[in-house]
């Protein structure tokens, strides 16, 4: 399978391929998304009286390229078992979405399928697409980016630079949210992605890392097998609260090696995301475990919405952390 390297990241979906192509094999292609993300925005705001609503106003950016925007029919909804789907038509791109989902939810879904079509190959529909399986690397890498943009549509840098009021914390997410028509976790990571300078944003798990887990799995079936016998004690594994999703500032992707924190990477136990099952935003002054020395004041607080794999008593957390100091 093809695969090119660019920004320090292997790519090898056909669709991302396409498009790193289609800038001549120079431009990240997160920064490609980014940016035609941003044009079209620019674009939709040369028209007057551009509706307040996060769909209707949607709905508008849509059209500048040629996509129109449809509930789906309710047998449709039961045979598609997804939140939208994009079709290529005569006259152009169809984004049917499911209407019985949460309006926040909508409105992300439809701003991800504009996104996919920025993606050159996305015209040759969907032979292409059947190539990688869902859940591959490459379907992944693709889905990605497709969130990265779908933000930059739905929540403007500039418009949610205004709306923060230069005050970036989870206190605001409420507001934010109900002002953009996002979900809350979307809004979450946007406080680090429009965020004008050192900042991260993410959601954790407290959970074992996937090694300890097999390995207490074995353990436990070895104890099955052979139930009179002396067996090997787990190893003094502890869980704790892991990176699972990470969302880093303009500034801090530019260093990305050093500040970004790798997947699974845990937080030490003296952090203030233990710290959450007491309700609200907790707060306090912390370096995050990645390798910059960086000081910052990280926030954190218990998800709202619990995933099914959350820990009964250390719930999933969302955190955001800001540079105050830098050491050297
Ligand atoms: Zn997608």
């Amino acid at each position: 399978m093809e695969t090119l390297s660019i920004g320090g990241r292997r790519y090898s979906d056909p669709d991302i391929i396409s498009l790193i192509r289609q800038s001549g094999g120079l431009i990240d292609p997160r920064w490609k998304i980014v940016n035609m993300a941003r044009a079209l925005i620019e674009e939709s705001r040369t028209f007057s009286g551009l509706p307040n609503d996060p769909l209707e106003r949607l709905k508008i950016i849509a059209s500048l390229k040629g996509i129109k925007i449809k509930p789906m029919a309710m047998d449709q909804v039961r045979q598609e078992r997804r939140d939208a789907a994009l079709y290529p038509t005569d006259s152009g791109w169809i984004v049917l979405y499911n209407p019985a989902c949460l309006k926040s939810r909508i409105v992300f879904t439809i701003g991800h399928e504009i996104i996919h079509t920025f993606f050159p190959n996305s015209r040759n529909g969907a032979r292409f697409r059947s190539m990688t399986s869902p859940g591959s690397r490459e379907s992944n890498e693709l889905e990605l980016l497709c969130h990265l943009g779908a933000s930059e549509l739905v929540m403007p840098i500039d418009e949610f630079q205004r709306q923060a009021n230069s005050r970036f914390g989870l206190a605001s997410i409420e507001r934010l949210s109900s002002y953009f028509g996002t979900s809350f976790e979307a809004t979450v990571y946007r406080l680090a992605t429009a965020h004008p300078g050192l900042a991260i944003a993410g959601m954790l798990q407290y959970r074992f890392t996937r090694e300890e887990d097999r390995r207490r799995a074995k353990v436990s079936n070895q104890r099955l097998l052979f139930t009179n016998e002396v067996t090997m004690q787990p190893q003094a594994a502890e869980r704790k609260y892991r990176r699972q999703s990470v969302h880093l500032s303009a500034a801090c992707a530019e260093a990305e090696a050093a500040y970004t924190i790798r997947f699974n990477k845990s937080f030490d136990p003296s952090s203030i995301v233990y710290k959450t099952r007491e309700s609200g935003i907790q707060s306090g002054i912390e370096s995050l475990p990645n390798f910059s020395d960086a000081i910052g004041r990280i926030e954190a607080m218990r998800c709202p919405y619990q995933s099914e794999t959350a820990h009964e008593e250390f719930g999933d957390v969302f955190f955001f952390w800001e540079e105050i100091v830098r050491r050297n």
